[in-house]
């Protein structure tokens, strides 16, 4: 439904923009009673129609936050919040609804999730589970296989989950016949509840678990073995599929998530697989050229330094950086050069670099600078 078609919400509750929360369940109490369907048997599907809108606009000036935001942005606001469910409506208002309406009908019924939502208790998902590590550099280069411990939900061993006592099983419900929900008539309604005698589970223990007390799942700590992959970096997730909490009603198992963090590396910095160093190299070494050797991930790499190699020059070795967590192959090593201009000479020193320098001429310079900005300026001084 296009949000400009929608009717203002306080429109349709027929009350003022700054009606008090008392004043907005009644509003909405009167239109639900007016409107609802079983009391508009000749004309169903308008009152339908009506009961929604009634409940929809409802669903919102009534919380106080979905409320500023509508006052402040309108329907967009609401929608583009997130209001979720079914055109806008937030089923968890249902709960509140009942209280007012009183026990005269199930809301759900009339939007027809009376039977598939209900209110009983359904089968449900374990909820997921998150387990943080801290790696060495190292550990992270290379992968690691951890064992961790980690407390959570179990089904209950000794009844397998079930809550009744080895021997015996759960029984149907005879209140409802294991439906988990008992149908009366009041009146015109038929109303809906859940049953009494099982709370909705549609079964009933008669003697249960000692284990568990019944409730056919423990609290358990659990030794997991969770396998790191060589290359991971900090925030990555590793997920274990099903070794989160247990469902209930026979619903499956949540996942568990070890999510990494790695430490900083002393001398070198990542990003992604590659690695990034400085390395710091005298003016002869940088003039004359040499190799030097690099404190690798694994051992010691070389490095042959050429003469005339200028500070700022980055060095890539291939295939020296780090794993890829997706088997990706390696990521590159690169070595930014930094020369260090010695900041203390003795007067053997100065001599010799005094003779140095005398001898220097701009062909000494480097090529790429020959015909740059930097002779330009020099020539301006010249
Ligand atoms: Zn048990
Ligand atoms: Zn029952």
């Amino acid at each position: 439904m296009p949000s400009s078609s929608k009717r203002d919400y306080y429109e349709v509750l027929s009350v003022g923009r700054s009606a008090a929360p008392e004043e907005i369940k009644s509003a909405y109490r009167k239109a639900a009673l007016q409107w609802h369907p079983d009391r508009n048997p000749d004309n169903k599907s308008q009152a339908e129609e009506k009961f929604r809108e009634a409940t929809e606009a409802y669903s919102v000036p009534s919380d106080p936050q979905k409320r500023q935001i509508y006052d402040a942005y309108g329907h967009a606001g609401i929608s583009s919040a997130g209001a979720g469910g079914f055109q806008g409506v937030d089923f968890s208002i249902f709960d509140g609804l009942q209280d007012i309406l009183g026990d005269f009908f199930q809301v759900e019924d009339v939007f027809g999730f009376g039977g598939r939502r209900g209110r009983g208790r359904r089968a449900q998902r374990g909820a997921d589970l998150r387990y943080d590590v801290t790696l060495s550099f190292e550990e992270a280069a290379t992968g690691k296989r951890l064992k961790i411990r980690v407390p959570r939900t179990e089904a209950c061993e000794t009844c397998q989950g079930t809550g009744a006592k080895p021997g015996s099983s759960p029984t149907a419900c005879s209140a409802c016949g294991g439906r988990g929900q008992r149908t009366y008539q009041q009146g015109f309604f038929a109303v809906t509840r859940t049953c009494p005698q099982c709370q909705g589970a549609g079964r009933v223990i008669r003697d249960p678990c000692t284990q568990c007390d019944g409730a056919g799942r423990v609290q358990r700590q659990r030794t997991l073995e969770v396998e790191i992959p060589a290359g991971v970096d900090t925030g990555m997730r590793v997920r274990l599929p099903g070794e989160g909490e247990m469902g209930t009603m026979g619903g499956p198992s949540g996942d568990l998530y070890v999510v990494v963090e790695v430490r900083e590396h002393p001398f070198f910095e990542r990003k992604g697989s590659d690695l990034f160093c400085t390395i710091p190299i005298t003016v002869p070494q940088a003039a004359l050229g040499t190799e030097i050797r690099l404190p690798g991930l694994r051992g010691e790499e070389k490095l042959k330094i050429p003469e005339g190699t200028q500070s700022g020059h980055v060095f890539r070795l291939k295939g020296k950086g780090l794993p890829s967590p997706h088997g990706h192959g390696n990521g590159d090593l690169y070595a930014r050069v930094h020369v260090e201009v010695p900041e203390k000479l003795t007067r053997e020193q100065r001599r010799l670099m005094e003779e140095l320098a005398a001898t220097l001429s701009p062909d000494n310079a480097p090529a790429e600078r020959s015909s740059s900005l930097f002779d330009k300026v020099k020539d301006m001084f010249g």
